[in-house]
């Protein structure tokens, strides 16, 4: 069992298995959001446990695709815990436990500011992964636009 939270305690759900990946984005909004490391969930493996109502939501203006969730109370980053997909992406920083997975790689590398500096092994793509085969074929991300 894996438990996120916001930072307030407002908003607390669980895993009941571990993610099946994760990666880190460095994207302008993924930085800008404080969401930039992230991990796929499976969505019968999540599930609330309260503050559902007070999840408030950014949604996506064309050509991005993602909304953005977070506590409306304290501003903490979500992820998707909205989405309606089988398997979705939510923001590493609220979880509370080890979530098991690593990054896996990074992406949007191109975007990312030259005062971060990427300090682990994980193959780096200056934009998205999804045609590249190190990444496993994930159908949430096949239409991923941060
Ligand atoms: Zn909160
Ligand atoms: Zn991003």
């Amino acid at each position: 069992m894996i438990s996120g939270s916001c930072c307030c305690g407002a908003i607390r759900f669980e895993l009941l298995a571990p993610p099946t990946m994760m990666g880190a984005c460095h994207c302008s909004r993924c930085r800008k959001l404080g969401s930039s490391v992230f991990v796929f969930v499976r969505a019968a493996d999540f599930r609330w446990i309260e503050g559902r109502e007070k999840v408030a939501r950014y949604a996506p203006t064309a050509p991005f695709t993602y909304a953005r969730c977070f506590c409306g109370d304290c501003g903490t980053a979500l992820g998707e815990v909205d989405s309606d997909q089988d398997s979705f992406p939510i923001a590493a920083n609220c979880l509370d436990d080890d979530p098991v997975v690593r990054i896996r790689f990074h992406e949007f590398v191109a975007d990312k500011p030259l005062w971060y500096e990427i300090c682990d092994d994980a193959k780096q793509f200056p934009g998205h992964p999804v045609r590249a085969a190190e990444v496993p074929p994930n159908p949430s991300l096949g239409a991923y636009t941060p």
